[in-house]
């Protein structure tokens, strides 16, 4: 492979590479990967912002090996410590964790290693560093780095915050000469300021990776039946994939996960109001099985390692363009095609505005959530690339159209709303802004119903003068309009219209409307059920997930611990014979060859042979 010329200049940038190779398994490091880690083994600090699945793991893990001492990682996700060690320790690597799972006695033994330095890295939960203990214990041990992960929990603007994230300040005080690394997948300058300033940061280098996903497909569309459209989805492309479905709702995850095992799925719903129990097993099933689906809301998911999720599906509309994005990026983090695949409608939209307007923060904080949420909405209506706006919104430009998302797939048409605006918005006003969006349909259709005759609306100049659209054109005009913010929704009744100052050139005819043609979702091209390659033999490519799986079981540990799905494919195309070749896999180091390639090979030979 190549040959890195770092011999030459950086001995220890010699060893990371030797270890990405034998330890790791990879070929090459994925830039930065490479610069980060030269910089924490020079004993430098870093903030590293790197989508999901972008690799931050290796930029501490790596570093934590070379440099003398243990690598100490704060995560504020206990229920993942455990696989992550146990896939550290397959590896070979001396890897341990400290929460509040863990008994006094066992947590005892693993102090001891780390004081006696016997451990490579240690994963630990940020409560731990309330106590003096576990100060004067790093105090008593070599510690080789600091890493921060998830570090936008500092962050009091995020929805992960974590004040035991605030006392991680500490470390800089304590420990100056112990480099430290922060990592997140969220973008914002707000949340990259706030994780400097409070983690005293200010001297590290920052590496900030791009952040597209170019393998992960965006689509959103139009809710008519949600449930109809959401089978039609899974049963075309992903019948026997690992996804993750996300609702408002608790109750709405526990509906769809049970009608979805109605419908033959493997679904299971996930959320805050379950038993840590029952939460902890379903995202062990999860994460062990195959092919599972979890209906979660957003309490699922922060830091889910599980590379071969294929499609995250969005039956709510999120409330940020950075939810959506973060919650989206779990698909396909092995770099194989995935699915983001939302359906949202205008109740959506008067259902968030109602929960924001309805929220107790202050006046300020309501703005700067209605100004995320109307991102957000923009996102759904735009009828160019949405990579292109997604990747700008975070301050990155794409030249090009992706060629991967709905708007570049099936171009979106527009036509000339402007009349039909004008009507929407002059029936808003006549009825004195006091009704909602049915009623507003009804009056501009010509209805007459008990409530138009109640309130004299057949007498007003609009009454009737929308026949030319029906109800669903109609409410797709007063979505487009609430979503551009002409129109907003009053909480105070029950979700009427309300006119924004914005509206009154168009009102005026001063200004024209490009609207968005809804159109029912035609059956989507087909992307493929599963990823695999069209070389890949079926027979060879079950025969060796059986092996990884019986391996798996044996160690108790998810199956792509043992090996992603790419390593099986590329044993399916490449077919080692032997350990030599067996070796040249990605993803097989020395002792995951030692361990795992004779079963393998023989997978192999045997299947040649048949
Ligand atoms: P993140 O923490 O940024 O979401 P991970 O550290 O979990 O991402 O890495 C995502 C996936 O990419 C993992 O499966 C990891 O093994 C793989 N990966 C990371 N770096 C490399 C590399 N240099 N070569 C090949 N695969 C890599
Ligand atoms: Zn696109």
């Amino acid at each position: 492979m190549d040959s890195p010329n770092y011999t030459v200049y950086c001995p220890a940038m010699s060893s990371a590479h030797d270890i990405l190779q034998s330890v790791f398994g990879f070929s090459s490091f994925r830039p930065p990967q490479d610069q980060i880690i030269e910089s924490i083994i020079n004993g430098d600090d870093a903030l590293v912002l790197m989508p999901t699945g972008g690799g931050k793991s290796l930029c501490y893990q790596i570093p934590a090996i070379v440099r003398d001492g243990c690598g100490v990682v704060i995560s504020p996700l206990i229920a993942l410590m455990q696989d992550q060690v146990s896939a550290l320790k397959l590896l070979g690597v001396r890897a341990a964790f400290l929460n509040s799972t863990l008994g006094p006695v066992e947590a005892r033994e693993i102090e001891r290693a780390l004081i006696e330095g016997q451990l490579d890295l240690l994963y630990i939960a940020p409560e731990r560093f309330n106590q003096a203990h576990t100060l004067k214990l790093f105090k008593d041990s070599r510690i080789s780095l600091f890493a921060i992960d998830e570090a936008h929990c500092v962050s009091q603007w995020g929805h992960d915050f974590r004040a035991d994230y605030l006392k991680l300040s500490l470390l800089h005080e304590l420990f100056p000469e112990v480099p430290r690394i922060a990592l997140t997948a969220t973008a914002d300058e707000r949340t990259r300021v706030e994780i400097k300033t409070r983690l005293q940061l200010n001297e590290a280098e920052q590496f900030i990776v791009g952040f597209d996903r170019p393998n992960i497909r965006y689509r959103i569309a139009l809710k008519h039946n949600a449930k109809q459209q959401f089978l039609k989805f899974l049963r075309d492309e992903h019948a026997v994939d690992a996804g993750i479905v996300y609702c408002l709702s608790r109750k709405k995850t526990e509906d769809i996960a049970y009608w979805l095992q109605a419908e033959g799925f493997n679904a299971l719903p996930y959320h805050a109001g379950l038993s840590a129990d029952i939460r902890a097993d379903h995202q062990r099933k999860f994460l062990r099985d195959e092919g599972v689906i979890i209906v979660a809301t957003i309490a699922f998911g922060m830091g889910i390692d599980k590379p071969d999720v294929r499609f995250v599906a969005h039956l709510d509309l999120p409330k940020t363009i950075e939810s959506y994005y973060q919650e989206t990026g779990r698909a396909g983090r092995d770099g194989a095609p995935a699915n983001a695949w939302m359906i949202y409608g205008l109740q959506d939209v008067i259902k968030l505005r109602q929960m924001m307007e309805g929220s107790d923060g202050s006046e300020e904080h309501k703005r700067a959530e209605q100004h995320r949420l109307n991102a957000m909405l923009g996102l759904c209506e735009i009828t160019s690339c949405r990579r292109q706006a997604l990747l700008s919104y975070f301050g990155e430009t794409l030249q090009q159209a992706c060629g991967n998302c709905d708007c570049c797939l099936e171009p979106a048409q527009t036509w000339d709303g402007t009349e039909a605006a004008r009507k929407a918005l002059s029936v808003t006003y006549r009825t004195n802004q006091r009704f909602g969006v049915n009623h507003l349909i009804d009056v501009l259709r010509g209805a007459e119903t008990n409530k138009i005759f109640q309130f004299d609306h057949h007498l007003l100049a609009s009454h009737g003068i929308g026949k030319e659209l029906d109800n669903n054109q109609w409410r797709s005009v007063f979505r487009q309009l609430v979503a551009r913010g002409y129109l907003s929704v009053d909480l105070e009744r029950f979700g009427a219209l309300r006119l924004e100052e914005s509206c009154r050139a168009l009102l005026r005819g001063e200004e024209s409307i490009q609207l968005r043609r809804d159109i029912k979702q035609k059956a989507a091209k087909r992307q493929t059920k599963t990823s695999l390659a069209p070389d890949v033999d079926i027979a060879l490519w079950e025969a060796l997930r059986e092996c990884r799986r019986l391996f798996a079981e044996d160690q108790g540990v998810p199956p792509y611990v043992i090996f992603h799905d790419s390593s099986l494919q590329e044993m399916c195309v490449n077919l080692p014979q032997d350990m030599n070749a067996f070796s040249e896999v990605t993803g097989v180091g020395d002792r995951k060859l030692e361990k795992y390639g004779p079963a393998f090979v023989r997978v192999i030979a045997d299947h040649l042979a048949a």
